[in-house]
């Protein structure tokens, strides 16, 4: 097992290791939110149809072992170089990852971003990175949508932009605001 990054979390994770398997509830190891990213504490995760899909097996043997979970709701523990928009203690929602540079995104649709795929259903960073390890120190599939949040902490990119949409991967939400659109804007 390589030595653990500096500011890398310990914690607990629901990790799927096989096809349609159950959940392994696993001590996994978070690293530290790099230039642009946010740490958040997962409160709470929502589990849903798109969570099903990823345990399908559909997308390929080397998906696994992955961390899914792409609906979490959190406090900011940490914050990377150049994150500015929030602080640790924010309470914030996450979303879908997005490049926020192709035409789609700039257009304020980034649900349609070109990198839309790469981004969500790879589980990866742009770089091929994941944000956990496991106790063996091997590394997992943890950027699921971009924030893999069935851990206890997640490691989730951050983008402030002055828009009405709600493409944001993080956003600073109130203690017991109703997460709906017209929340999320800025
Ligand atoms: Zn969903
Ligand atoms: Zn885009």
């Amino acid at each position: 097992m390589s030595e653990a990054p500096a500011g890398a979390v310990t914690t607990t994770a629901a990790v799927l290791r096989a096809t349609d398997a159950a959940y392994s509830i696993e001590s996994v190891e978070v690293g530290p939110p790099r230039a642009g990213e946010v740490l958040v504490r997962v409160v709470g995760a929502g589990l849903c149809a798109t969570d099903h899909f990823g345990r399908s097996g559909l997308l390929g043997d080397t998906f696994l072992p992955a961390i899914l979970g792409h609906e979490g709701a959190g406090v900011v523990a940490a914050v990377g170089d150049g994150v500015t928009g929030v602080a640790p203690g924010d309470h914030v929602v996450l979303t879908f990852d997005s490049c926020g540079t192709c035409e789609a995104c700039v257009g304020g649709l980034p649900t349609c971003c070109a990198a839309f795929e790469a981004l969500n259903l790879g589980g990866r960073r742009p770089d091929g990175s994941g944000s956990a390890r496991d106790a063996a120190g091997a590394e997992l599939t943890s950027r699921w949508f971009g924030q893999s949040s069935f851990a206890g902490p997640c490691n989730a990119r951050f983008r402030c932009r002055t828009t009405t949409s709600i493409g944001r991967l993080a956003v600073r939400a109130r203690a017991g605001a109703r997460l709906d659109s017209r929340k999320w804007s800025a």
